[in-house]
This record gives C-alpha cells, structure tokens and sequence, in this order.
C-alpha cells in the first residue's frame, strides 16, 4: 500500500503512484474521465456519503466483533447519522446514506425511514458488508468464516447476489425505502473495471450506477504528521476519482479520498489532518468544477470528530462557492455521466 511507506521514500513513491495513476487514466477510462472534467460544466458536485455499518476499533481500539455483525448499529451511530442528515439539510443538501441489509433486523428502523422521509438517498449496501471481488465464499465476510453453513451448498456468485437482494428487499419490507445505488464495502483502486460478471450482477438487480472506486493515493506513515506530499498526493488522486461509465453501461461514481477510516484507523491522524485535507480536495474539485465523494462512517466520526466539523466544513466551502458548487446525492452525479 502506497499509504504505509515511509516518509523518506514518498517523494519517488508518489512519482510511482502518479505513473501508475496516469496509466490507469489512460487506459479504461481514458475517454469518459475527460469527458468528466470539461471546463463546461458548470457547476461543481460535492456529495456528503455516509456508510450505515459499524466499523472495527470504534468505539474502542480494542474492538473487532462488529466484523461479525457490521449491521448491529448502536445508537450513538445512528444519533450521529441522523444530526448529519440534519447539519447538510440545513445547507440545502441531502446525505446519501449507504446501508448494510442486517440494520433491517434491528427492533426499530423509524430513524432510518424518517431520514428517507426527509428526502436524503438510501443505497444498498449488501447485507453483511460482503467483498464482491471474493473468489471463494469464505473470502465474502467473516461472518460465513466462522459460521460457513450459513453459506452451505452456495457458490461465491450465489452468495453475493442474495446478500444485495436481501438488501433491496429489506429496505422496502421493513421501512418502505427503495434503494438508491449501491456501494461496494470497501473501496477498490480499479473499481469494478476488468469484473464484468459483478458489473452485469448489478445491473440485472436494478442498479444503474455503483460506488466502488477508491483512487491509489499517498496517507504518510502511521501516527506521524502527513506533509505536504501527501495532502498534494490527495488532491492528485481525485483526478481518478471521477465518474465515467463502464463498458456494461453500469456508471460508476468513485469514492474521493482520504476516507474517515484510512485517515483516522489505519494512519492514526488528528482531527486537524483530516480537515486539511478534505478543506484542499473540496477545493481543487470547486476549481475545476468536478466530483467529490465524501466517504465516511457515523460509527467512526462520532469518536473522531464528534462536533461534526468536517460535514461542516465540506458544507460551508459548496456555500462559499455560490453558483460554482452544489451539494448533491450520488445519483444526480450518475445521472449526468
Ligand atoms: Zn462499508
């Protein structure tokens, strides 16, 4: 991973990376990622995402079972998902929300329905944060790890076609929510590119657009400051984190970085760090009137950054911006790719 080297190293890792990057660019997706960043669009699109799962190490390091049951929501996440919801309501805009299929099980979903209700998107999640790259049915969760006669007489393709089913269907049984897109758990450097098996899955399930792109880029090394490589690092990978549509049709709408998980979990950053970061990629996409995807999760903000300042933040630079940004749910982003 590009994020664990070494500080002493970053300057020709991160020449690496961008020739890896450019390479990418100007292969698969060469064409519709131009198209993304024409100058004639006019108006930059910023969307706040927040994943509805719970996420190992919060809220204490120590904790890893959530790995086994990513839908058995606490209510200080679902406190913090719902005071999102309302902080970007207030500046005009929705949250599109994420959801893993298990949350339909728990004894009350009103806040979930009343977070539709407020019109703020509501996508699938697949229902136990399952690895749609498995090759086998071990490799999809942990859950099926420990308990495989859950997944019994099931191939890998079985599995992961019930587990984004069952998640359409709950949404709409239990809370009357129709599923809007879908975001692949974990984030991937190539996104769907190359699965085209995976890419038509989801199109015959209805979906017309996935999240699942998660762009290469540069953390620093764990518990240290990031320097200026690597927040410049950032803002470079945004460029591969465009929308662009997928030879199937499928469109996909990348993950912008730095995720809450990666910054926080895996690189130990300040609050600080963060928010400089996420400040400099709004920037960079309000001047070239592109895409940001902001990617994070209640069950980490709220030990992270518990006053909601990064969602104030991305907010208030889209109202800086006046007509040159707007905040939008991922599927007005599909709709114009
Ligand atoms: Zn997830």
């Amino acid at each position: 991973m590009i994020g664990d080297r070494s500080d002493s190293h970053a300057v020709v890792s991160r020449r690496q990376w961008l020739a890896a990057s450019a390479g990418w660019v100007a292969g698969a997706c060469a064409a519709p990622f131009a198209a993304a960043r024409m100058p004639s669009e006019p108006k930059a699109r910023i969307a706040v995402t927040l994943d509805l799962e719970m996420c190992r190490n919060y809220p204490k390091r120590e904790i890893v079972e959530w790995d086994y049951e990513k839908g058995n929501l606490d209510e200080p996440t679902k406190r913090y998902a719902e005071q999102a919801a309302r902080i970007v309501r207030d500046f005009g805009g929705v949250v599109h929300f994420f959801c893993v299929g298990r949350v339909l099980e728990q004894a009350d979903v009103s806040w979930l329905a009343r977070l539709a209700d407020s019109g703020h998107p509501i996508g699938n999640h697949t229902y136990d944060h399952v690895n749609m790259l498995a090759s086998e049915p071990a490799q999809t969760q942990f859950r099926f790890r420990r308990a495989p006669w859950l997944t019994e007489g099931r191939t890998t393709e079985q599995i992961l076609r019930e587990n984004v089913r069952m998640t359409t269907r709950a949404l709409d049984q239990r809370a009357g929510i129709q599923a809007n897109g879908f975001r692949t758990p974990g984030g991937f450097a190539q996104g769907l590119a190359g699965r085209e098996d995976i890419q038509r899955m989801l199109l015959e399930l209805g979906f017309t657009w996935v999240s699942s792109l998660y762009p290469p880029h540069p953390s620093g090394t764990p518990r240290e400051a990031p320097g200026e490589s690597v927040y410049q690092g950032i803002v470079d990978a945004l460029r591969a984190a465009q929308p662009f549509r997928y030879p199937t049709g499928l469109i996909e709408v990348p993950m912008s970085p730095i995720s809450d998980v990666t910054a926080f979990r895996a690189h130990y950053w300040k609050l600080d760090h963060f928010l400089t970061a996420i400040r400099r990629a709004v920037h960079w996409t309000i001047e070239q009137r592109a895409v940001f995807d902001f990617l994070a999760h209640p069950s980490c903000l709220l030990v992270e950054d518990a006053e909601f300042r990064t969602i104030r933040a991305v907010c208030e630079l889209v109202r800086d911006a006046g007509d040159a940004a707007e905040l939008v749910g991922l599927d007005s982003i599909a709709a114009r790719v």
